[in-house]
């Protein structure tokens, strides 16, 4: 791990990243300042090219040496940083709310909890998801060969993360990666580079080797290096715009990568929901980590029958979340330049029609705290349902039906999770089977996350591939198919030399398709 000190910069103005100076070195400095107070609580050293290249050379010579160690050898080791974690929580807590600023509630239950869960899970489940097994093969070739499927690291992994749960979203790729043999470089968000940064601090001391996982400091300069350096796959989790760039990166080199972008996530409000439960998870759903997580529900389609009496509830408890420093239910928006784009959005609704019924406004004042707020009118030519917010706002549009709320939700380029409110289960899968969304939550929402064997992944501009689930784990390694012999035939059919034997063995493999029994015996 390249340990850098953390300086303590001056007198800066509000913001919670900016270009502050040059080290004596002549590198970058990026200055950080908390989204509470506005004072610097630091800043960072940025990694160039030349170092990232350093750290990567360091990551190769690392591998094969934790590649030669066996799965549970690995998972033993990963496992231990589970007590680790629980030795530091609260340094780790610390850490996560001075550069957030997210009640105590928030950095345990969305960024520790979750972190121990993963690291249980995984360590528990690699060996078998990755063990080499045979497969059954289909058809004539079955008497001749047997397939082994088994299971290469990739090599060196580079993992690049955002900042508004810079712990957990760190550490779940790094462990898989891990655990699948590879070694792994990352690059936290620079809004959040020491809570990211425990990610390493905790691996190694349940000990894992230095080399084996490292992380780098810095902004988007030091996370395309990053990209363009000799890694063998990135999991990148971000912004749709900064996904579509490393992309095009990883294209040229044909460089495998998983992409985990933003979302808009829609949640339906059926007629027969509970309506407490609906108006309550609009409320919690849509502000917890002040709105700003991926999976937030930012669109809210309610049938027309019940939206009175749900936007009553949703009024009542939305009013009732406390805001503000300390132990408050809500924290603030983590930097400026999230909380100058949610008011964007706001005043773009209010001016194009939609209602504000609860708050609307930024906190007068030194943090960066937004009210929450709740939005009545809103329709699909607002930024604020088009436009991905990661803000505490719960937007509530009526709709007719079931079939309008599907038709709404899936009017967006977004496609990463969603939400349906009812008492019917069968209701549930059948809304859900109609979305065009990674995955969809019937009664709640961003908790997919949490789940580790889900297959979570976003469709259309929310993403590649998937980072939980088996074939998350699998995205960090090689299947090789291995084709061994079981028995040969004197002569091979169709090796040379081509005779009309060959032509009429073939045939009549051909015609013996056509017939029911013998394609069932051959499947
Ligand atoms: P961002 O894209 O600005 O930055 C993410 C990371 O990428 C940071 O570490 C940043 O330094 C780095 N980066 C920036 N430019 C880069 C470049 N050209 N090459 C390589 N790395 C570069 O995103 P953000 O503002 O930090 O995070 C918020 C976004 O992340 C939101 O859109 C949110 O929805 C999304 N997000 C998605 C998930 C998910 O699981 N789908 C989870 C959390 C956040």
């Amino acid at each position: 791990m390249s340990t850098k000190d953390i300086h303590v910069e001056e007198g800066a103005a509000m913001a919670i990243v900016r270009a502050e100076s040059h080290t004596a070195g002549g590198g970058r400095r990026l200055a950080l300042h908390s989204p509470v107070t506005g004072l610097p609580i630091g800043a960072v050293d940025v990694d160039d090219s030349a170092e990232v290249a350093r750290v990567v050379t360091r990551a190769r010579a690392a591998q094969p040496a934790w590649a030669a160690r066996s799965v549970g050898e690995r998972a033993v080791l990963l496992r231990g940083a589970i007590d680790v974690i629980s030795a530091r929580r609260a340094e780790i807590a610390e850490t996560i709310r001075t550069e957030t600023g997210k009640p105590m509630a928030e950095a345990l239950g969305v960024e520790i909890v979750p972190a121990c869960d993963f690291l249980n899970y995984w360590s528990r489940r690699a060996r078998r998801d990755l063990r080499p097994h045979r497969q059954r093969l289909h058809g004539y070739l079955r008497p001749f060969k047997q397939l082994h499927i088994q299971y290469q690291p990739l090599g060196v992994v580079g993992v690049i993360t955002p900042w508004n749960a810079p712990f957990v979203l760190t550490l779940n790729p790094v462990v898989q990666a891990l655990l699948a043999g590879n070694t792994v470089v990352f690059k936290p968000s620079e809004v959040t580079p020491r809570s990211g940064e425990w990610v390493a601090r905790v691996l190694h001391e349940a000990g894992v080797p230095e080399d084996v996982v490292q992380v780098l400091r810095g902004d988007g300069e030091t996370g395309a290096a990053l990209v363009d350096s000799e890694i063998d796959k990135v999991c990148f989790t971000g912004s749709v715009a900064t996904g579509r760039r490393i992309a095009s990166a990883c294209a040229e080199r044909f460089l495998p990568c998983t992409l985990e972008l933003g979302g808009k996530d829609a949640m339906i409000v059926c007629a027969d929901a509970d309506l407490e439960r609906a108006a309550a998870g609009a409320v919690y759903l849509s502000m917890f980590n002040t709105g700003q997580v991926c999976m937030s529900v930012e669109r809210i389609y309610v049938i027309d029958s019940v939206a009175d009496e749900f936007i009553d509830l949703v009024v009542r408890k939305a009013s009732a979340v406390s805001c503000g420093p300390g132990d408050a239910d809500m924290g603030p928006l983590f930097w400026d330049r999230q909380r100058d784009l949610v008011a964007e959005h706001v005043a773009d609704a209010e001016a194009t029609g939609a209602e504000i019924l609860v708050g609307g406004s930024v906190v007068p004042g030194e943090g960066l705290y937004f009210q929450p707020t709740v939005i009545v009118g809103a329709h699909h030519g607002m930024r604020i349902v088009n436009e991905e917010t990661f803000g505490p706002i719960a937007t509530i549009v009526r709709v007719r039906d079931e079939d309008e709320a599907i038709r709404l939700a899936n009017d967006s380029r977004y496609g990463l999770s969603g939400s349906v409110f009812t008492k019917d289960r069968a209701r549930a899968r059948r809304i859900a089977a109609r979305l065009t969304t990674g995955s969809v939550v019937h009664n709640d929402a961003a908790v997919i996350y949490g789940v580790p064997e889900a297959p979570f992944g976003g469709r259309k501009d929310s993403g590649v591939g998937q980072v939980n689930g088996v074939h998350a784990l699998r995205g960090y390694v090689h299947a090789q198919p291995v084709l061994i012999d079981r028995w040969q035939p004197k002569h091979e059919s169709i090796w040379y030399p081509y005779t009309d034997k060959t032509i009429r063995d073939l045939d009549g493999l051909i015609r013996a398709f056509g017939n029911r029994l013998i394609r069932r015996l051959l499947s």
